[in-house]
């Protein structure tokens, strides 16, 4: 399919469509000049490769990858890889985009890149994982470096995975590469405090919120939905500043208690029973009903879609902070905004992770590595500076935060292209 054929069937469904949507009325609210939109509704670059693997029966099997890079205007492309049945280029040249915005909302010097490869990966041996990725780095060794792409670990690939592409493409060009992933062990260069990054992130801007809105933390509730790496390290991080956690989920489903749930208490019931279900002294709630429980902020910190059309009337939270990438359909916060809800977005509230991995890639081409305290300062500093940016944003164009931290980072790449200038 070619990239025209693409675009135009993304609009008929898909992350894209969303995507495109997102950026079209972005482009209206601050009057983009017409030929920079066109150009921004383009990924520069989109690459297909085909991974011939070994497997461990003495077959070969022949997997599909994709890396799409959106935008370098800002500087090299930065996302990561997504290991997943479902993994589609639609999807992936969506991921990209919305990662050139992410970059550009938090001032990191990086445009925005995804990659995916169609397997399913928890059906393959770590021999066979290893195989598939070193030869995909192999395939996309041009396209890849410190000063052009640099990917990071996304849906099912994880730090092993990071030193594998690590190696393999320090082996091609025979010297140790180290900044050209993030995400890699601490062991190879990988920074501290990246684990808690996103959700640190996430807690600094609803702390943020909390101060403008005049929303006293310590008699203040909060829920997560998806107690995973992000919503448990937000919990975890929000808890000591007053707010009492009244009710978690995750795939399995919720539980809730209006007394109170400690924070580590569930993190280590989740990590001795698989679930934070069943949780001594709670009730057990839906993750539908979860969302509409009454509480200050409710942190959606799992899948896409989750706020829509159907459940936002019902939620009682006055401020929702995007941990997730995409909870809320376009729909969904139409009525959020009707009900004079606070969303901090995604590409704000849950930027903590692509802002750590940029410190990595710093030390990583330094090779001067910070302390974790060095690390949660530099973040906070970015993530407020962020914050404060979009909230300036929101109040003089009198439109939501998403709407804001889109119109700040479009402006953005758009003063990049227009001072570059169009090559020739
Ligand atoms: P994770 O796998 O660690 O956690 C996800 C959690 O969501 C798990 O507890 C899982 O059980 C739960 N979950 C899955 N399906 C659910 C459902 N239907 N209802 C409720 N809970 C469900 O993943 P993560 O890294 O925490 O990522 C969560 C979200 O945050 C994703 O949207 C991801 O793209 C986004 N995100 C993550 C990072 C990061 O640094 N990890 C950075 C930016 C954005």
């Amino acid at each position: 399919m070619s990239m025209e054929e693409m675009l135009t069937s993304a609009n008929q469904d898909g992350p894209l469509a969303a995507a495109l949507t997102q950026l079209d009325d972005a482009a209206d609210l601050i009057s983009l000049d017409d030929s920079v939109h066109q150009k921004l509704r383009k990924p520069k670059r989109i690459i297909t490769v085909s991974i011939p693997t070994a497997m461990d029966d003495g077959s070969f099997k022949v997997f599909t990858g994709y890396r799409a890079q959106h935008n370098m205007d800002r500087g090299p492309c930065k996302g990561g890889i997504r290991y997943h049945p479902d993994v589609t280029l639609n999807e992936v040249i969506a991921l990209a985009m919305w990662m050139t915005w992410k970059c550009a909302v938090v001032n990191i010097p990086y445009g925005g890149a995804k990659g995916g490869v169609i397997c399913s990966p928890k059906d393959m041996s770590q021999g066979e994982l290893e195989r598939m990725t070193r030869r995909f780095t192999t395939e996309l060794v041009e396209v890849i470096g410190p000063e052009k792409d640099i990917p990071a670990p996304d849906v099912y690939t994880n730090a092993q995975i990071m030193a594998w592409i690590m190696d393999t493409y320090s082996m091609q060009k025979g010297y140790s590469v180290p900044a050209v992933v993030t995400g890699k062990p601490i062991s190879l260069g990988g920074s501290l405090g990246r684990e808690a990054a996103t959700g640190r992130g996430c807690v600094f801007t609803i702390r943020e919120a909390m101060k403008r809105l005049n929303i006293d933390a310590t008699s203040s509730t909060f829920v997560v939905q998806g107690y995973g790496n992000v919503g448990a390290w937000a919990a975890r991080l929000l808890e000591p500043l007053g707010p009492k956690m009244i009710a978690a989920s995750d795939s399995r489903g919720g539980c809730y208690s209006a007394d109170g749930i400690p924070v580590q208490e569930l993190i280590a019931h989740k990590a001795e029973t698989g679930s934070v279900v069943g949780f001594p002294g709670t009730d057990a709630v839906t993750n539908e009903e979860l969302l509409e429980l009454d509480c200050d902020v409710l942190i959606p910190a799992a899948l896409e879609n989750s706020i829509n059309e159907d459940n936002a009337g019902q939620i009682k939270a006055s401020i929702i902070a995007e941990g997730a990438n995409g909870p809320t359909t376009p729909a969904g916060q139409e009525i959020l905004n009707d009900r004079g809800i606070f969303v901090i977005p995604d590409i704000l509230a849950n930027a903590g992770g692509v802002t750590v991995s940029y410190f990595e890639w710093v030390q990583g081409l330094q090779s001067y590595f910070w302390s974790e305290a060095e690390v949660n300062k530099q973040l906070e500093d970015i993530m407020v500076r962020a914050f404060d940016r979009v909230y300036c944003e929101h109040e003089e164009r009198n439109c939501d935060m998403r709407a804001a931290a889109m119109a700040v980072a479009v402006g953005r790449v758009a003063e990049a292209v227009h001072m570059r200038g169009i090559y020739p």
